[in-house]
């Protein structure tokens, strides 16, 4: 929530109070030069031991409730027809408004299934944005990912509410050039991950259904962080400021033919789902779950965490929940662009992202500048983001690198972990990096994995810069810091 103060400021405030806490130490300069060598240049390869702040990911670190600690010890085991799949199922018919409820072990996991049915060589599948694992599965099946935003979606420093809208006219003329029997789905990502998090709106969402249905094309919708996006919404689109988000949600999945989501964002937890409303989909996902997941009344996932996501799906569209990541994320952004940190605007909804490009001028693409600036900002400050840029994209059929649109550091904010004394340090020390980026160089490949090679692919410092950069700290802050 945010409250006003008496001199006008707005104060991101927690609506929860905090009750299990994970001790964090921050290592000296030296024990995170030494881890980073160590991991590649590669943020995903340090361990816990050597970071600060872990802001990698929201994905599976978000602080659970009491009340989803609680739900999982009553967790039913059984194999088959368990009890916790059929509090799942009447969640998901509360919540999102479908019948049937298909448990994934992770959101990838459903990307897989809909990639089993839905994909085929010599289709398309036009979406709002790409993620990396939903890239990865569907043109494994051979079909044609196709990103029709629209225009400035990929401008940085924007005003635009709404950059993960679909442009209408891109949509008419994908379904022109396949025809309609050869897109695959329309699909649309809530808070576009790879574009800073950004939503789309009701109006976007109503009408892309609208021309999807005309042509009888399926309409699936990502919902791993949609709490978030309908909090947008409510912010944001002219009609909804009143609307609860719990109302704006039923009514995104109104528009829905199939969706799908990672449990672990929006509902803090381990885990995946897709539901939908047409038996024929449902069936055809029964059918391929016992081979790649496990029985349909667990889908892969442990029934602790089954129970978990029940009650996480019914928390996330709780007014407070839904905002508890996005306002602290803007207060994180409205600091770094008051310092004159590059950073993405309009705030969006699952972390801070910093346009390398701008921080990084001087570092051609080719030397993988978002990958270059997580590590040195985890050099000056333990503090742990992820590449979003080339190093994210895989090389093309030809071995070339597919330079990527943008090229994002990524500062998470997992929901409810971090409070605004965190969020000051880091922005502190991106000022710091900022004033020393002449020290920070690129980076090159070592090892490189062929598929998703971001995890864990590892790359060297040109010219040793990762020295010279902790060299520079030392003489500013003491070896301790
Ligand atoms: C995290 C994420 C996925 C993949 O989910 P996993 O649970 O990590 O496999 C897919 N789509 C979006 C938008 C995500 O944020």
């Amino acid at each position: 929530m945010i409250v006003k103060l008496s001199n006008g400021r707005e104060l991101p405030i927690e609506m929860h109070k905090v009750r299990i806490v994970q001790k964090t130490t921050l290592p000296p300069v030296g024990q995170r030069l030494q881890a980073i060598e160590e991991a590649g240049y590669n943020t995903f390869m340090l361990r816990t031991r050597d970071l600060f702040l872990d802001m990698l990911t929201d994905s599976g670190t978000n602080a659970m409730s009491d009340n989803q600690l609680a739900a999982m010890m009553v967790s039913d085991d059984a194999y088959a027809g368990g009890e916790s799949y059929y509090k799942l199922l009447a969640a998901v018919k509360e919540i999102l408004g479908f019948d049937y409820c298909v448990p994934a072990h992770q959101g990838r996991a459903a990307e897989h299934l809909i990639a089993k049915i839905f994909c085929r060589p010599g289709t398309a599948a036009p979406m709002n944005y790409h993620f990396t694992t939903t890239k990865a599965h569907f043109e494994m099946a051979g079909t044609k990912v196709l990103e029709i935003f629209g225009d400035g979606a990929l401008e940085t420093e924007s005003d635009n509410p709404f950059k993960g809208n679909i442009d209408l006219a891109k949509l008419e003329a994908v379904i022109d050039e396949y025809g309609a029997d050869k897109v695959a789905f329309v699909r649309m990502e809530a808070t576009t991950n790879l574009i800073g998090g950004q939503p789309f709106s009701m109006a976007n969402l109503r009408e892309v259904r609208q021309v999807a249905q005309r042509h009888h094309i399926p309409v699936i919708v990502d919902c791993s962080l949609i709490s978030e996006n309908a909090y947008f919404i409510r912010r944001r689109e002219k009609g909804y400021e009143n609307v609860s988000i719990a109302a704006i949600v039923k009514e995104m999945m109104s528009y829905a033919d199939l969706i799908y989501l990672s449990g672990r964002k929006s509902t803090c937890v381990r885990g995946g789902l897709l539901a939908t409303n047409d038996p024929k989909y449902f069936e055809q996902l029964k059918a391929w779950l016992p081979v790649y997941e496990g029985f349909i009344t667990y889908g892969g996932m442990s029934s602790k965490e089954i129970e978990a996501m029940t009650v996480g799906l019914r928390e996330m569209v709780d007014l407070d929940v839904a905002s508890s990541s996005a306002d602290l994320i803007q207060y994180f952004v409205d600091q770094m662009v008051e310092k004159g940190i590059p950073a993405v605007t309009p705030a969006g909804g699952l972390a801070g992202h910093v346009d390398a490009m701008k921080f990084l001028p001087h570092i051609p693409q080719s030397q993988y500048p978002a990958g270059a600036l997580a590590a040195a900002l985890y050099l000056a400050s333990g503090a742990r983001g992820m590449e979003r840029g080339t190093i994210s994209m895989d090389r093309d059929e030809h071995g070339n690198d597919v330079p990527s649109d943008l090229e994002l550091c990524r500062l998470a904010v997992p929901r409810r972990v971090y409070s605004i004394a965190h969020i000051d340090y880091v922005v502190d020390r991106l000022v710091w990096l900022l004033a020393h980026r002449d020290l920070v160089g690129g980076l090159k490949f070592i090892q490189e994995p062929p598929v998703l090679r971001f995890f864990t692919g590892k790359l060297v410092a040109l010219d040793g810069w990762g020295q010279k950069l902790a060299d520079a700290f030392r003489a500013d802050f003491g070896e301790r810091m």
